[in-house]
């Protein structure tokens, strides 16, 4: 972009935001306009796929172990944040801060859609885990229990099936499904002919949702009664003021009274398909302008659309897209590149070094070891989105590796 273009957009950009400039766009959420929930209002719901049950449009995720998180859970019920969702494996006693709100709270529970993740395949390991779960969580059942993070629908069998079933038949869960980061199209194909699956997980946000690929399998799942959680759905980083597109949607949304996180929130709620959008919460300050986002009713026009697939367009190098099976197999050695790439996403968009260096050192050391020596030029030249994989692994590894 040349110096003057910029020059020119950036005064447009101001004219058209006045006072508030810039600032309003790069500063906290809690910056933009549509600050907080009106009194008495509460987030709406959505049918759950087949299932029956409800579920609040915003779900409650993330860590619930701090003190102050208690407030939060309080009143993140309070605003009809009512589906709360968490996995065994998620660190620091996630599952124990939820137990010991349902303790003080014990007519909480009934009101809460709550979902938990097994890490485990196995029949045993998923009960033992299931049943660890019940007990931190202080509860007697779980809404919906995933098995947690899916890549391929093989790791999914009959003994499974019988597995939920009985479950089921125990009352220990209500419904059954799984969570997937990677290669999400074919495991929500291939879940919605499977006919034994309640709910999905699926990342899913303004880039993903309007590929054929993407589409077709929401279409299949709502076909099969399979309800539809979306995460990971801001896609990335926050939205920057590098460019004429960044600009003029940050203007336009500006003005519109929210901020890019809530527009791209928004844009999800946009597919009536989609039940519930799973967002991480871990403040006060993010719970309250995720849900003035879902109780406000206004809509993204046509050109807010456009805009936001405008800017996925452009910023496609920078969004590892999860379709795994493209790339690792292109490599000759084991390469998690899915993993590496979500481990990266942490630090650079997130700004969370802490959890991008955990999500790395996860992977073997004997694999990391190895990672620089491996040859990912066939990778790279199948890869949708265009990544220079082979330099992106050399950042993760001087990163994250300590
Ligand atoms: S690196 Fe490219 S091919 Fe591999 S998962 Fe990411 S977007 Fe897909």
């Amino acid at each position: 972009m040349s110096k003057n273009v910029t020059r020119w957009s950036r005064r447009n950009f101001l004219k058209t935001t006045g006072a508030a400039g810039l600032g309003a766009i790069i500063a906290p959420p809690l910056a933009g306009l549509a600050v907080s929930p009106e009194k008495g209002s509460v987030v709406p719901t959505r049918p759950f796929g087949k299932t029956g049950a409800n579920v609040s449009i915003l779900s409650l995720g993330g860590m619930f172990n701090i003190a102050s998180n208690q407030l939060l859970m309080k009143q993140a019920l309070n605003w009809g944040v009512t589906y709360w969702d968490t996995a065994d494996c998620y660190q620091r006693g996630s599952e124990s801060g939820i137990g010991k709100f349902f303790s003080r709270q014990p007519d909480a529970r009934e009101k809460i859609f709550l979902v938990s993740k097994s890490d485990a395949r196995d029949p045993e390991g998923m009960t033992r885990l299931l049943d660890r779960s019940l007990e931190r969580m202080k509860t007697d059942y779980i809404d919906l229990y995933f098995v947690h993070a899916v890549s391929d629908i093989d790791e999914l069998d009959n003994r499974t099936k019988a597995w939920a079933e009985e479950a089921k038949a125990a009352g220990k869960i209500r419904f059954f499904g799984f969570s997937t980061h990677w290669n999400m199209e074919e495991c929500m194909l291939e879940a919605a002919r499977l006919g034994w699956i309640d709910g999905i997980m699926m990342t899913y946000n303004f880039r993903l949702m309007h590929s054929d690929d993407m589409r077709r399998a929401v279409d299949a799942c709502v076909e099969a009664g399979i309800g539809l959680t979306a995460m990971k759905t801001m896609g990335g980083g926050q939205v920057r003021t590098d460019s004429d597109t960044e600009l003029e949607m940050a203007g336009r949304f500006l003005k519109k009274g929210f901020t890019d996180a809530q527009a791209k929130l928004k844009a999800v709620w946009q597919n009536p398909n989609i039940a519930s959008i799973c967002s991480q919460m871990p403040n006060m300050t993010l719970l309250m302008s995720n849900v003035a986002a879902a109780i406000d009713k206004t809509q993204l026009s046509a050109r807010d659309n456009a805009l936001l697939q405008q800017y996925a367009r452009e910023t496609r190098s920078t969004y590892c897209s999860g379709c795994t099976a493209i790339c690792e197999s292109c490599v000759e050695g084991e390469a998690p590149i899915g993993d590496i790439m979500r481990s990266l996403m942490y630090c650079n968009s997130y700004n969370n070094d802490k959890l991008a260096a955990s999500s790395f050192r996860k992977i073997p050391e004997k694999v990391r070891r190895r990672l620089t020596r491996l040859d990912y030029a066939k990778a790279e030249s199948k890869c949708p989105q265009g990544l220079p994989i082979a330099k992106l692994i050399q950042e993760a590894k001087k990163k994250l590796e300590t």
